[in-house]
């Protein structure tokens, strides 16, 4: 019987391997653990696609990666530019899917917002996201590969051809740095895929790879309690919590999670996240505005109430509508008023900036293209 060739790649791809990963595998292959140090900067300091590139590298090492390995990294379909100018791309990955990336260029720095997930599984009610049902989790390769082509993207620079070079290039020099923030608030939830979505922050945090403080990598959760707790042991970031209830009876309308990790608990979690560690400084509350769901004056002080002894600042997220949407935003003047209360009770309250809506870019607008919509997890199934 003959074997049809496999038409799918067979060779490892390298771009979503951190720095252990990659020492494994130089080791294993027979190779010296250091190489993983070299080969981590041509592919995320200098935007390498190609082993040929990498001059510090033996000839006859090169051409045996180029042999079993390759760097592969989802393709842009589609570019869009808003008036205020935040990009948003459109990537396919293999199999059909694809994903959305979006940057948000600010006066002192510039914030990617990555996906974690193709589609989203959770099912909250006021986001577009959650209405494309789930498909499946991205690779670590696929979510760093976010960072790493917006980089190309943005920073042409980055694709230089040799290390001499590329120390003058803008990649090397941190004050020149594009992407200066990361945030897990793309599609998905980010602390159920955790495993990939660690390996992907560790090279975010990796001084050969993108070398970001952990102060400016977020992830945002809708509140996966024994994530949580695992996330505290193995990277800990910034954290922003999808709250958008003052209680239980609202929350578990409009954040079906709630059910399974009720509010007492998800924030017992965010203590302990912060326990013990004086360096790390707050986290953020997010709290979408819902026009007569969550936005009256009794739920602002509901809200101060809650959150009393937690280290939190709050984010007011003006509702994005999206077609279809059952939700309305609250009206301004009924966002300031929440936010006034909050601020008398001694909160940093800021309103989020409403960025990218021209392109549907902004929270919650996010879709990609879910091939099979039908998979999404139980409740109960959930870790
Ligand atoms: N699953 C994660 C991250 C993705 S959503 C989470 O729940 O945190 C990123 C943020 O955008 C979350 O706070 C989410 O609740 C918010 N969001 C979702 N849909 C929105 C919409 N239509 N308008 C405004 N914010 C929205």
């Amino acid at each position: 019987m003959t074997l049809l060739p496999d038409i799918k790649s067979t060779k490892v791809n390298l771009l979503g391997y951190d720095l252990a990963h990659m020492k494994a595998f130089f080791t294993e292959i027979g190779e010296k653990p250091f190489r993983a140090v070299q080969v981590l900067k041509w592919i995320h300091q200098f935007g390498a696609d190609d082993f040929t590139q990498m001059s510090n590298v033996s000839q006859s090492l090169r051409n045996r990666l180029s042999d079993i390995a390759e760097i592969r990294a989802p393709e842009i379909v589609a570019e869009q530019k808003a008036s205020d100018g935040t990009i948003k791309w459109l990537m396919r990955l293999d199999g059909g899917n694809s994903i959305e990336t979006v940057f948000i260029p600010e006066d002192n720095r510039g914030t990617l917002c990555v996906s974690s997930q193709v589609g989203c599984a959770l099912d909250c009610g006021f986001c577009s996201t959650a209405k494309q049902g789930f498909n499946r989790n991205l690779t670590s390769a696929e979510i760093i590969a976010q960072l790493w082509v917006a980089n190309r993207a943005l920073n042409p620079l980055a694709q230089l051809k040799d290390e001499a070079q590329s120390k003058h290039g803008k990649v090397q020099d941190s004050k020149n740095r594009v992407i200066t923030n990361v945030v897990l608030m793309g599609m998905g939830e980010p602390l159920l895929n955790f495993d990939n979505v660690v390996e992907a922050i560790h090279l975010m945090l990796e001084d050969h790879a993108y070398g970001l403080s952990k102060r400016r990598v977020t992830i945002s959760t809708a509140g996966v309690v024994p994530a949580l707790k695992r996330l505290r042991e193995e990277c800990d970031v910034s954290l922003a919590i999808s709250l958008h209830a003052p209680n239980d009876a609202i929350r578990n309308k409009i954040v079906p999670l709630n059910k399974k990790y009720p509010i007492k608990e998800l924030l017992e979690a965010c203590q302990y996240y912060f326990s013990g560690d004086t360096k790390k400084k707050q986290f953020t509350i997010e709290y979408v505005m819902l026009a007569g769901i969550n936005d009256s004056e009794k739920n602002a002080r509901e809200l101060a109430s809650l959150l009393k002894k937690l280290p939190c600042k709050i984010n007011l997220i003006p509702f994005n509508p999206f077609p279809d949407s059952d939700f309305d935003c609250s009206k301004m003047q009924t966002i300031n008023r929440f936010k006034d209360i909050l601020y008398k009770a001694g909160y940093v309250a800021v309103i989020r900036k409403t960025r990218g809506d021209d392109i549907d870019a902004a929270c919650g607008q996010l879709a990609g293209k879910v091939k099979d919509k039908s998979r999404r997890i139980k409740l109960d199934k959930m870790n």
